[in-house]
């Protein structure tokens, strides 16, 4: 989505929001990645937002809810 304040152009961009305090850290999401987009690095989940689509498939996964949207503005 492009917003436009002004004379200046953002991008918004909906990205995968990790709640690290709610995650256990179990890894039961990353093999249900389509993308590959998802890895434990030190026993800690990541994301690739880069392969990340958003499909939401480990959002609505995650048993504890630590997964969500957050959308980043890109300038
Ligand atoms: S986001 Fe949920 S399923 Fe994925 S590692 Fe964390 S607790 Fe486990
Ligand atoms: S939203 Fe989809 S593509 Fe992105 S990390 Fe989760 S499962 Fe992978």
């Amino acid at each position: 989505m492009v917003v436009s304040w002004s004379s200046r152009v953002y991008i918004t961009r909906t990205m995968l929001e990790i709640d690290q305090d709610a995650c256990l850290d179990c890894g039961g999401c990353v093999p249900l990645c389509p993308e590959e987009a998802l890895f434990l690095s030190f026993n800690r989940l990541e994301c690739d937002h880069n392969a990340c689509t958003m499909c939401l498939i480990c959002i609505q996964f995650c048993p504890v809810g630590a997964l969500g949207e957050s959308r980043a503005v890109e300038v």
